[in-house]
């Protein structure tokens, strides 16, 4: 009977129980539970990607995506010297688009193709499941944390999966920062309520001197994240390529959004039915590598990028045989699409030479 209960309640009703019972808890912990909770969390229980779904993604828009990051991946490993076995990683591969793109690509460096072993992290067993079609006759392991990678250099590929991390913010009050915790409303649903918290002193202090209602945003969950990779690549050797939407200075402000059939809604409504995301605090992160050991290479806008790695070029001979090319050529590199709200941010061990696309 409580086994069954527990199982029809949604996650709003579970949530509300705990904060009941337990108080207030932190965005991250919300986050978490809407994002990744094994029963009902937003990624565990569907393919979100897509027109259908309730976002597209750059390797969703176009193939010339993945396959450039392919090109830059057979790259990169030359410039480590050519490591055979190398691991290649990928950080929320999604529907495994651009992962077979990316191969498809590599393919035409066959000594880097023949070298890689592929690794995929993965938290939702519906991704896990749709990635495994995409990638079907390709040999790859899944992963539910990077903590199970086999040791080695490696190469490590993430687009759009920090934003996906949770994220925790403080307001600016009269008294100083107080955390935003997330508690019941007392009308079935949640609000915003502040409270004193230890996360107020790492607030960097360039955003001190701003004004009170103003939010700071801090990630323990994607500065774990730098750490570990930036740790890794130094130890291990490789390089990292991290690609989302950001900010390159650390700045006040909400960036936290809930989307629903590509539509805003509301991040404390229904958790789990819509994605939540926020912005990449791009220097943070980068701090947090360089602390670890790595050389960041980076922020680079998208769009600029993606040009200096040739699209322009490759959009052109595909617009041969199907015009259409030049429109998702424009919606990934032009300044009012994704072309620099999105950024490009590497790491590698000091010295290495500098990525492509990152001169
Ligand atoms: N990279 C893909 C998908 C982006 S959506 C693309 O560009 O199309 C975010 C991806 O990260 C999904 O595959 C999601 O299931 C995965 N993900 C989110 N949080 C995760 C976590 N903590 N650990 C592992 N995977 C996660």
């Amino acid at each position: 009977m409580v086994g069954h209960e527990r199982l029809s309640m949604s996650l709003a009703e579970r949530l509300r129980r705990r904060i009941e019972t337990l108080g207030p808890i932190d965005l991250g912990e919300y986050m978490q539970a809407a994002l990744a909770d094994p029963d009902s969390g937003y990624y565990a229980t569907r393919d979100p990607l897509g027109a259908a779904g309730d976002f597209t993604t750059a390797p969703e828009i176009s193939q010339m995506f993945g396959e450039l990051v392919g090109l830059w991946a057979a790259a990169v490993w030359q410039q480590m010297r050519a490591p055979d076995p190398v691991l290649l990683v990928e950080l929320g591969p999604g529907r495994g688009t651009m992962m077979a793109d990316a191969l498809r690509a590599a393919a035409t460096t066959p000594a880097f193709r023949r070298a890689l072993r592929l690794h995929l992290v993965e938290a939702s067993p519906t991704l896990e499941a749709r990635q495994r079609q995409s990638l079907s006759g390709t040999e790859a392991g899944w992963h539910r944390s990077l903590a199970s990678l086999p040791d080695g250099p490696i190469i490590v590929l993430a687009n759009e999966f920090v934003d996906a991390l949770p994220i925790r913010q403080l307001e600016l009050t009269a008294s100083g920062w107080r955390e935003r915790l997330v508690d019941c409303d007392g009308e079935g649903g949640f609000r915003f309520l502040l409270a004193e918290s230890a996360l107020a002193a790492l607030v960097p202090g360039t955003l001190a001197a701003t004004t009170p209602g103003a939010i700071a945003e801090l990630s323990p969950a994607r500065l774990a994240l730098a750490d570990a990779l930036g740790r890794r690549i130094r130890q291990s050797g490789g390089a990292a390529l991290i690609i989302d939407y950001g900010y390159e200075v650390s700045a006040v402000g909400d960036t936290l959004q809930a989307l629903k059939g590509h539509r805003p809604h509301p991040p404390l409504q229904a958790p789990g039915t819509a994605d939540l995301t926020a912005h990449v605090d791009f220097a943070a992160f980068a701090e947090a590598a360089r602390q670890a050991g790595a050389d960041v290479h980076g922020p680079v806008e998208q769009g600029a990028w993606l040009q200096r790695l040739g699209i322009a070029e490759r959009a052109r001979r595909l617009a041969q045989k199907r015009p259409a090319v030049m429109t998702d050529l424009h919606r990934l590199i032009d300044a009012g699409e994704m072309g620099t709200l999105f950024k490009a941010l590497a790491l590698a061990p000091p010295g290495q030479a500098t990525p492509p696309g990152f001169e």
